[in-house]
This record gives C-alpha cells, structure tokens and sequence, in this order.
C-alpha cells in the first residue's frame, strides 16, 4: 500500500444490447461513440490537477471491447499526455467474448494494455441465453483461448451465480471449465435482481423463483471451496487470484479506500473526504463538456464518522481486513475500541477475527458481508 498511487477508471457506457439482469449505465446507441470518444478526450483534459499520476487504469462499463483499437488508442494516448502512468501499471480492460479476435487483442497488448476481464459469466448457452447475453459459451472458450495466444499473461473471467435454472452442479461445472483455463483472476458474483431491470420484474412477476437465502450461501461456500481446492486465493467476496500478485490492484484501491478519479457519464471519483459523480446520460455528458465544463452531477463530503463506517465495511468485504495500525495512524483512535459495539458481537458469533494486526472477516462474515454493512 506504501507509495501507491491513486486508481483512473473510465466508463465506456455503451452495450450492443442490453443484458435482463444489467444496472449497470449504458445505452446501446452505439453511433454516439465517436462523439463520446471525443468528449471523453476534453474530460481528460480539463481533470488534470486533481490528480497527476496514476499507477493503474481500469476500462470498464458499458462494454469498452465496442471501441475500435484506434479509439482506445486515441483515449490511451490522452491518459499518457496529461497523467504521470506508472510504468508498471496495471491497465485492465474489460471485453466482452462476440467481439474479440486475436487480432484486436494484440493491439489492445501493443497499446499498454496487459491485463483483461472477460465477461463470461457461464460456459453453459441456456444460462447465457436466460441473461440476455449476445455471446454464446463457444465464443467465450475461443475469447479466452484467443486472449492467451495473444500474448495475455493476466486474465481474468468473471462468472455469475444463482441464476433460475443452475443447479449447484451445473454451476461447479462451469467452476471447473473457468479453472481449466488457469485464468489469473476470477469474479464470481452472486446474481443481484435490481429494481430497475426487466430480470426483476420477470421474478417478481412470480414467472420465477428467487433462490433462498440458504441456497445462495450454498453456492458462495461451494465457489469458495472448489476455487481454494484449485489454489485460488479468496481475497475479496467475490474474487479470487491465483497468488497475491494477481490481485485486482484496481480494485483493491476502492476496497482500501484509497484515492481515484472516476471518468465518464456515471463514473465516481475520490479524494480524502470528498465523493463526487458524473451525470449519468451520454447526451448532457457530452451537451457539458462542449461547452469546456465538468460533468459532475454532484458530490458528497464526508464526516470523519463516515469514513471510519466505510473503511470498516469496505475493509470488511476483503481477506486482509483492516489494517489497525492504519487505522490508527488516520483516526488516532483504536477501531476495536472505537467501534466496539459493531465489532464485538460480529467476533464472538465468529463472523470476524482479528489476525496479524488486522480485523478480518471470517468466510462466515464473508458470506454475509453485504448485509454486514446495513448494521
Ligand atoms: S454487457 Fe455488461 S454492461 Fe452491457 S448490458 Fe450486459 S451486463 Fe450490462
């Protein structure tokens, strides 16, 4: 953590088409991207002097594969003209498996990029078909197939479980293809069922039933076992690495709270105390930066309290922990003493321990993480 810098993230909110199950923002009025690319170009720009220097880019959305190289060439080169970029950065892009080639992922290695999250959610084409994905699981094996032949040392797939229809071995079953891979990285999210999607109200429409709250732990105990007996290491909720290295060291800033900028429609940035976002439409994100102006819809300061309560759930979500000495160091307060009342209940029902300095989640509390930060 000494001497790292903050995180870029970019928002490429555009899609092909829309997933059933997706909350994420993006629009698939893909003949907009030339002028977004621009845009995104004059956002660039105009953020220099908040931060000057990054030591890892994150490419996320929305699909980003939907750029041509020579649009994310073009966004690459802005980065590297007004940011410092570490030269060991990592530079990770997220892709989607219909629209990749070994061709398109050499030049994505030729422009820095050395790190990919394949978005292949299952090996199985009923599953894929029910979530509304473009791909089929053949695409997947030759994206990732393709990705290796390109030359992609650091890899990553990203899986989804708890979906109508995936019983507990289908899903090891996909467990087990995504191993035989050796990917470096593996996300395996629990499905959510957001308000805002047509999922929801397919499930809510009672056409089909949610899983149990005892079920959907079956699923995260059976992924945790199958990936450590592969030797994965379990170092956040729902992500996995095969050794430290390969750690998202993206993400890890957002789970440490550390600083990072945020770019396009939606993205989230932050800085010390201070939370600010991006208007989340394509149209006024554009209409704004047209006239020289930052797109930032609004921003939040928050009080010393918040950032504790944050850093204990967002620590609480990863292997490590919280670092108490750190804790120490930015609060001058001990957190067992300071946050007492939340912490000694979760130890004795063994849902936390502390262990090397650092108050860490149990796999039990890992399980219930997301409900951990509603206390
Ligand atoms: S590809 Fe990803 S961002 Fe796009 S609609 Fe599907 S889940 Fe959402």
């Amino acid at each position: 953590m000494k001497n790292e810098k903050p995180g870029l993230y970019i928002h490429v909110p555009f899609c092909q088409s829309k997933c059933v199950y997706c909350n994420f923002y993006s629009i698939t009025s893909i003949n907009l991207i030339p002028q977004f690319v621009a845009a995104l170009i004059k956002e660039i720009k105009l953020s220099k002097g908040t931060f000057n220097s990054f030591d890892t880019i994150y490419i996320g959305g929305g699909t980003p594969s939907v750029l041509t190289c020579g649009q994310l060439a073009e966004i690459i080169v802005a980065i590297n003209k007004f940011y410092k970029i570490d030269g060991k950065a990592e530079i990770t892009l997220e892709v989607n498996p219909g629209d990749v080639s070994i061709e398109y992922f050499k030049t994505l290695r030729s422009l820095g990029i050395n790190r990919l999250n394949i978005g292949t959610q299952s090996f199985d084409d009923k599953i894929l078909n029910f979530l509304g994905r473009r791909h089929n699981a053949n695409e997947a094996r030759r994206a990732i197939r393709d990705a290796r032949t390109a030359g992609f040392k650091n890899l990553g797939i990203d899986l989804i479980y708890g979906i109508h229809g995936q019983s507990i071995n289908l899903w090891k079953k996909t467990l087990a293809e995504a191993i035989s891979f050796r990917p470096e990285h593996l996300s395996c999210y629990q499905l959510a069922l957001d308000e805002s999607t047509p999922l929801y109200k397919k499930y809510h429409e009672k056409k089909i039933k949610e899983s149990s709250e005892n079920r959907q732990k079956k699923y995260f105990f059976t992924t945790a076992e199958e990936l450590e007996k592969a030797g994965y290491i379990h170092y956040e909720v729902s992500n996995f690495a095969r050794n430290n290295n390969f750690r998202s060291r993206h993400n890890m800033k957002y789970w440490r709270h550390m600083p990072y900028l945020g770019l396009g429609p939606a993205a989230h940035s932050f800085l010390e105390n201070r939370r600010w976002w991006n208007v989340a439409s394509v149209k006024n994100y554009m209409a704004i930066l047209a006239r020289r102006k930052m797109p930032v819809e609004s921003e939040e300061m928050l009080t010393a309290e918040q950032l504790k309560l944050e850093i204990l759930f967002l620590g609480l979500r990863t292997g490590e922990g919280v670092d108490l000495k750190l804790y120490r160091q930015r609060f001058g307060a001990d957190l067992l003493t300071d946050k007492k009342n939340i912490i000694e209940p979760l130890i004795k029902n063994k849902l936390l321990e502390v262990k090397n300095g650092h108050l860490r989640p149990t796999l039990a509390g890992m399980a219930v993480a997301d409900s951990l930060a509603l206390i």
